[in-house]
């Protein structure tokens, strides 16, 4: 199957954006066996479109278009395909109904031009957008399949995934069909990781293995392709096993799994809270865990203790530690924890403190030394961390660190426990 990719608009021409809906799109395509052997870009001009069509339905077999699907004049890409094939629109009462249902919940009028969103050409299959107005469009025309896309990137990729994809999988069935599975990990960096598996990602072909470093945590892909789902899933899941053998110590969770969300249900299965004492990331640990639903449960409290005013009165730390150690040293970390959990009376409590930067970096103490403690019922314990990156950054590494922390600490007692509960059980015989 050729493929011609065309993507429009004049800010892609006068290069004020990056073309990521060609990437993405060439990438997604090539994977599920399509050849894309052209693409073009043009801006928002009737004319050049028009000529710009003709050449790629002479010369492809589908033709994907991104971009022009908007409520404004200058969005033309629908109304010249339309013309194009010599088709008449009509008002599409499904996607029309759709417009006026998301635009009501946003609380945004409805103007004239939203109903152009709506036409449809007359033969053509409606790709629902279900976090857009403008749907995606399935044109067959002589031997040309046009495809049209909306240009937000964040609304084409859904359209794809949700609609395009499933769609293509169905028409073009010989072409297979590609699932991925992600694993996710954290407490190891993206160059220890890929030394570890180099094996493997030297042999990968089916399934392909992709390793991604994103937000404190590293994603593992694995994507097969085969002629049936089972079929793909077998392939991943023997990939799987191979990876996990390796890593699996720092496998925390799949595919849609949170950090926090996994830390929350390990609290929640222990029937335990979880307080924190937050300098550098000024709250943020604590937000990442109440961002998950359901969070009153197990997050007991927070203290922002920024300064050392706050962190001598509020979590106890000592003015001596202060003084004699400094903000950011493992003693005050522990003190911090140790603090945070009796004063709100947690089972458990994490503490983090350290130099975001990017000013007020030492020798000694350079900017991304983040000391993180945790206190429990067994006692504290602190690890010491140098992040690198921008202040955002190692805000959100630390982060995450203290949460990989609090799990880790929780599956370390449950061990300990069940080892006292084996020990127990033998003093019983
Ligand atoms: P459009 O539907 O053409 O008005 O596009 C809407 C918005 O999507 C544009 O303002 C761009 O920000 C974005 N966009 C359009 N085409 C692309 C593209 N090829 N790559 C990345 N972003 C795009
Ligand atoms: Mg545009």
């Amino acid at each position: 199957m050729k493929v011609e990719i065309i993507t429009t608009g004049t800010e892609l021409l006068l290069g004020e954006i990056l073309n990521t809906n060609f990437t993405w799109l060439a990438q997604e395509l090539n994977l599920r066996g399509f050849d894309v052997l052209y693409q073009t870009t043009v801006g928002d001009n009737p004319v050049r479109m028009k000529e710009v069509l003709d050449i790629a339905a002479g010369r492809a077999d589908i033709v994907i278009t991104s971009g022009g699907l908007g409520p404004t004049r200058g969005d033309i890409t629908k109304e010249l395909i339309a013309e194009y094939c010599g088709l008449d629109m009509y008002m599409n009462l499904e996607v029309w109904n759709h417009i006026y249902d998301l635009l009501s919940r946003r609380n945004i009028c409805i103007a004239a031009n939203n109903e152009k969103q709506a036409l449809v050409p007359s033969g053509a299959i409606v790709l629902h957008n279900g976090v857009g107005t403008a749907p995606g469009l399935v044109l067959e025309h002589g031997d040309t399949t046009f495809v049209m896309l909306p240009g937000p990137p964040f609304e084409l990729k859904h359209v794809c995934e949700q609609e395009l994809f499933p769609y293509f999988e169905q028409r073009f069935p010989h072409l297979g069909i590609i699932k991925s599975h992600t694993l996710k990990l954290r407490g190891i960096g993206e160059s220890n990781l890929a030394e570890m598996l180099d094996d493997i990602i030297i042999n990968q072909s089916n399934p392909t293995i992709a390793l991604y470093a994103r937000h404190g945590e590293i994603l593992i892909r694995l994507t097969a392709k085969a002629s049936s789902a089972e079929e793909a899933d077998a392939l991943i899941a023997e990939m799987q096993e191979q990876v996990e053998k390796i890593v699996g110590a720092y496998v925390y969770g799949y595919d849609e799994d949170t950090l926090p969300e996994v830390l929350g249900k390990e609290l929640l299965f222990r029937k335990q809270t979880i307080a924190f004492a937050e300098s550098c990331t000024g709250g943020l640990a604590s937000s990442m865990m109440t961002d998950v639903p359901g969070s009153s449960e197990y997050v007991k409290g927070s203290i922002v203790s920024y300064t050392n005013e706050v962190k001598n009165q509020v979590t106890n730390v000592s003015k001596t530690t202060l003084s004699k150690k400094g903000a950011v040293s493992e003693e005050t970390a522990i003190e911090m924890a140790r603090g945070a959990r009796g004063v709100i009376g947690s089972d458990i409590s994490i503490s983090i403190t350290g130099l975001a930067g990017p000013g007020g970096g030492t020798r000694k103490k350079p900017v991304g030394l983040v000391y993180i403690a945790v206190a429990d019922a067994n006692g504290e314990a602190c690890r010491k961390y140098n992040f690198g990156g921008t202040r955002t950054q190692i805000k959100h590494r630390a982060a995450m660190a203290a949460l990989g922390f609090a799990l880790d600490r929780l599956k370390e007692s449950s061990q300990t426990n069940a080892e006292e509960m084996i020990h127990d059980h033998d003093a019983d015989r």
